[in-house]
């Protein structure tokens, strides 16, 4: 047991489902995962045009001076450390589209580019190197990519470990420094001035470390605070109608390519005119939250991560929401047939929007009972578009209102809808 519980949690951290069908929110993680691997790629792109650049640049200006430029090997293992980089950065970016569903793809890369930079440290003179800057770029690269600020903090210790470590071995001549031009290179076999020299690098590269993730911790609660304002409903708190069909959508490509199926539900409060009416439009709001959090707490939700809502509910407009009900393993179980399978998620939907409506009816506001319509439909059953879908859910709703309110109707197969009840 405690073995499983470890084997997940190292799942979890690296890959962001494993073979089973995906959820929503993993995917839409593994898209922004994609996006964050192609923003690596191409900042690694830029430093090595600018790499090459000032290594030509470096070369012209020196051309006459033998005694100042780099010996023909150093240039030609600077050269192969830079093809080689591009190399892996090619094939990055030629199959990033794979590597986006591994979590820690970019935690990979950034460790990757440490050693490569290490590498030219040595090579432009270890300790007299100008090149540990590169360092806090990737520190401060991985403050903006990375998901975590222990991933962060990790890539920090990376590079100052490697740079004490590079240190180390040329202090010992386990790797022999290379010998730089104005340099005194007794230095390098100086421990002192070694020790001061990688306390410096890795000063600052912790000062990057805690400004990079500060910033990432405030960014992050800020764009947050943006994401829900921009999704949420005031008044009810449930999802908006825009992101109601991003939702929608979302499930209907998720179903289409791992052959789920999900159903969608269309509420609407019976008579609320008249609720208005007599009590006014402040009690009405109060009627629309209260509602809401019925439906909340009715519906299945999950804590797993990442931010799993089961059920999404929205306010599709003015009283009328609308209820987005995926698929779940423990209710249809895995290899049910096809056609039972449609039934099973259809019937589920249905005792779901059954359980919401007994619910409301109960409720009662001001004395005053109040109870709601609810029209289901099924993707692919009745529809493979969402517009088939909130259309067939809509017919069933009114449905629901011609047959006397306050019941569920599911959409028929063909045209005339049937009652649950
Ligand atoms: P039924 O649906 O059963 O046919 O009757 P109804 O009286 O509910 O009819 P309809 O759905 O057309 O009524 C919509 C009413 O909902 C109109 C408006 O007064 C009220 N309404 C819409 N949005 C809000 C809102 O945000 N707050 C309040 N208080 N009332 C709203
Ligand atoms: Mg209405
Ligand atoms: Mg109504």
């Amino acid at each position: 047991m405690q073995t499983l519980k470890l084997a997940s949690k190292i799942m979890g951290n690296v890959f962001y489902y494993s073979g089973e069908t995906p959820g929503w929110a993993e995917l839409e993680a593994v898209k922004k995962n994609r996006q964050r691997i192609l923003v690596v790629i191409k900042a690694r792109w830029a430093s090595l045009a600018l790499m090459a650049f000032y290594g030509v640049f470096l070369r012209v200006v020196y051309a006459s001076q033998s005694d100042v430029r780099a010996s023909q090997e150093q240039e030609l293992m600077a050269i192969g450390a830079l093809a080689f980089v591009a190399t892996y950065n090619a094939w990055y970016h030629f199959s990033y589209r794979w590597w986006g569903r591994i979590r820690i793809t970019n935690d990979l890369q950034l460790f990757f580019d440490l050693l490569v930079i290490t590498y030219l440290i040595h090579l432009s003179g270890g300790v007299h190197s100008w090149f540990w800057g590169m360092y806090v770029l990737v520190t401060l690269e991985a403050s903006y990519l990375l998901e975590r600020k222990s991933e962060v903090w990790a890539i920090g210790a990376c590079g100052g470990l490697l740079y004490g470590g590079l240190l180390t071995a040329e202090y010992y001549n386990i790797i022999p420094p290379v010998a730089m031009p104005f340099e005194n290179a007794s230095l390098q076999h100086d421990f002192t001035y070694e020790m001061i020299t990688w306390g410096w690098v890795a000063v600052m590269n912790a000062a990057v470390a805690l400004v990079g993730t500060f910033m990432m911790g405030m960014v992050g609660e800020r764009l947050a605070e943006l994401a829900q304002r921009g999704v949420r409903d005031e008044l009810t708190g449930l999802y908006n109608r825009r992101y109601f069909y991003h939702r929608l959508q979302g499930e209907i490509e998720r179903c289409r390519r791992y052959g789920r199926r999900f159903s969608l539900v269309m509420i609407d409060v019976d008579k609320f005119k008249n609720f208005n009416d007599r009590y006014g439009h402040v009690e009405g709001d109060h009627l629309l939250s209260a509602l809401a959090d019925v439906f909340t707490s009715t519906l299945r939700g999950s804590d797993a991560m990442p931010t799993y809502e089961l059920d999404i509910s929205c306010r599709y407009g003015g009283e009328e929401f609308a209820i987005i009900l995926p698929e779940t393993e423990s209710e249809t179980g895995v290899d049910v047939a096809e056609r039972i399978r449609e039934r099973v998620i259809t019937k589920a939907a249905v005792a779901a929007a059954e359980r919401i409506r007994t619910e409301v009816a109960s409720m009662s506001i001001k004395g005053r009972s109040i109870t709601i319509s609810l029209g289901v439909s099924t993707y692919p059953v009745h529809g493979e578009d969402a517009d088939a879908l909130v259309r067939r859910a809509d017919e069933a709703l009114y449905e629901a209102k011609a047959r006397g309110r306050n019941q569920v109707v599911l959409a028929p197969h063909d045209e005339k809808p049937e009652t649950f009840l």
